[in-house]
């Protein structure tokens, strides 16, 4: 067992790990491809980049997200602690200038004196660990070849898509309007109202617009939160008007009234010079996203700074291969890491970046590690990955279905969420202290 700990990918999850290793003292090795190689989603070469979405996820208190995300604060995660300096405003949602946000992340990890950063594509999985494979649903090929190997059996998998992001400049205002569902948190989207005929017009051209096809070979599973849009409609023709594009909580200012159906922009970057169609992941072709977004009002001209896509993202069977502590079973030193072990999310991938770091500490210390209690939001998720069917298993978000709620017998949802939440807090700053007179802290 090396002194040193080895990390496979520098995104949401490596980049937490290699930063909780190294602020306890522990020498890091971070491998990351991209600059040799690419990904089917990354644009750039920085650390944790988002690929798709700029929001973290729900920063409105005693929400599931919320609790997650103060549990990372607890941590000093770089990932929230970037996240929190480079927000934009977006309601209750903790969105992110993803620019800022992941160059920030890039620096501290690139200027920090225990971490080497090494631009290059790993296709063997080191023998000697502690390593940690963080490599994330697009994992490249040659290094998905080894891990099918390594745990001996395929990989499962779903599909994630993309949407569209459009020029702030080409969007008319006078029909786009500013503000958030039900006021909360300022006027930090743009809604683009539809009345009921060009909703149904739109929907009618949804289904016959042309779809990019997927491989014969394969089944199209999508994660529901990221179900494309022409894949919802075909449940109905006022399935997005329930979903998405629903219009509840919000009123135009030009008319006084609620629309038949809204289309939400928020803001991708702190200029608010680009925006993106929120809930509208795609795989129609290019020219039919271009056609059908113009169909909707306020984006009649609109220019596209990235248009709609579909991934495939895969992960592993994690409860049949993996200990509580994110160590692979048939291969103690070997630990998984992020969306590859079937959390969805940003913030869930982060966390379990944290989490492996932590345990892989403890190891190359030669400490004991217990993970954080299933009341916890990070010992919920450890709890579902390790602990589910393996015969059913499916990526998860972190949300109250997950947690132990123990005593917490409340009828009043808020009253309970808040319970939840304080309880959570207190249990996780406990697991805080506790570890940190065996391992030391990021303070
Ligand atoms: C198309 C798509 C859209 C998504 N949209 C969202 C969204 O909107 N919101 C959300 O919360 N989540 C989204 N996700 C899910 C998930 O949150 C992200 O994929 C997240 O980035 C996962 O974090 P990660 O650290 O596990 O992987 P990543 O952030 O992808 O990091 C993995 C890193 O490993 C590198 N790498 C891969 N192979 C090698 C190798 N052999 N050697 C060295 N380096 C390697 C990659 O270049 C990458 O930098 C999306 C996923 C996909 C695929």
């Amino acid at each position: 067992m090396n002194d040193f700990l080895t990390i496979i990918g520098a995104g949401l999850a490596g980049s937490e790990a290699a930063w909780q290793a190294a602020e306890r003292g522990i020498h890091v090795v971070l491998y990351e491809m991209r600059s040799v190689s690419r990904t089917a989603a990354h644009k750039t070469d920085n650390c944790a980049e988002l690929v798709c979405s700029n929001s973290l996820g729900n920063n409105l208190p005693h929400s599931a997200p919320f609790i997650l995300k103060e549990e990372l604060r607890s941590f000093n995660s770089v990932v929230i602690s970037s996240g929190d300096r480079n927000s934009v405003p977006a309601g209750s949602a903790l969105a992110v200038d993803r620019e800022l946000f992941s160059k920030e992340i890039t620096k501290k990890i690139s200027n920090h004196p225990l971490i080497t950063l090494k631009r290059q594509e790993i296709v063997e999985i080191p023998d000697s660990g502690p390593v940690i494979i963080a490599t994330g649903p697009l994992t490249s090929p040659k290094l998905s070849k080894e891990i099918s190997q390594l745990i001996g059996q395929e990989y499962l998998y779903f599909y994630d898509a993309l949407s569209p992001i459009v020029d702030a400049n080409t969007i008319d205002y006078d029909t786009a309007f500013f503000a958030s569902r039900y006021g909360k948190g300022g006027a930090d989207y743009l809604n683009c109202p539809m009345n009921e005929k060009q909703y149904y017009d739109f929907i009618r051209e949804l289904n016959n617009a042309e779809k990019v096809p997927m491989a014969s070979f394969e089944k199209p599973v999508y994660f529901e939160g990221c179900m494309p849009i022409e894949v919802l409609a075909e449940r109905g023709p006022k399935t997005l008007a329930f979903g998405p594009l629903k219009p509840v909580g919000l009123i135009n200012p030009h008319t006084g009234k609620t629309a038949f159906a809204v289309v939400q922009l928020r803001k991708e970057n702190k200029e608010s010079s680009a925006y993106n169609l929120v809930g509208f992941q795609t795989k129609l072709t290019y020219p039919e996203q271009k056609r059908l977004v113009r169909m909707i009002p306020g984006l009649e001209k609109a220019e596209f700074f990235r248009f709609g896509a579909i991934h495939r993202n895969t992960f592993i069977n994690s409860p049949g291969l993996l200990s509580n502590e994110l160590e692979l079973k048939s291969r103690p030193g070997t630990y998984f890491a992020g969306q590859i072990i079937g959390v969805e999310g940003y913030l869930e991938s982060a966390s379990m970046g944290l989490l492996a770091s932590l345990s892989a500490v403890a190891k190359i210390l030669g400490k004991d590690y217990i993970p954080p209690p299933r009341d916890t939001a990070l010992g919920a998720l450890i709890n579902y990955l390790t602990t589910s069917n393996v015969n059913n298993f499916q990526p998860m978000n972190i949300n109250f279905g997950l947690f132990r709620i123990g005593e917490i017998k409340i009828r009043d949802k808020k009253e309970r969420n808040q319970k939840i939440a304080l309880n959570a807090l207190e249990k996780i700053q406990k697991w805080e202290q506790e570890l940190k007179c065996s391992i030391g802290s990021t303070a």
